[in-house]
């Protein structure tokens, strides 16, 4: 699924966004942008949600490759 939309139209279950880590289902506390350069435009932005629990990990594995651009609260 695509995270970087509005979930606009989908029944009220779908709409609770929920973290980007594998098997995860808590809700999300933050969002990571980030843009891979050698398939995106720079100004392009991907957005990962993550929990309190997998801040750290997610941005890690974004930051390791030079992906990640910005960590924001998830509102
Ligand atoms: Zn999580």
């Amino acid at each position: 699924m695509r995270r970087d939309e509005p979930h606009r139209g989908l029944p009220p279950g779908e709409l609770e966004a929920i973290c980007s880590a594998k098997g995860c289902r808590r809700p999300a506390a933050y969002e990571l942008r980030w843009n891979n350069p050698k398939i995106h435009t720079p100004e392009r932005r991907k957005v990962w949600l993550a929990c309190e629990e997998h801040r750290e990990s997610l941005a890690d594995f974004l930051d390791r490759r030079g992906f990640l651009r910005e960590v924001a609260p998830f509102a």
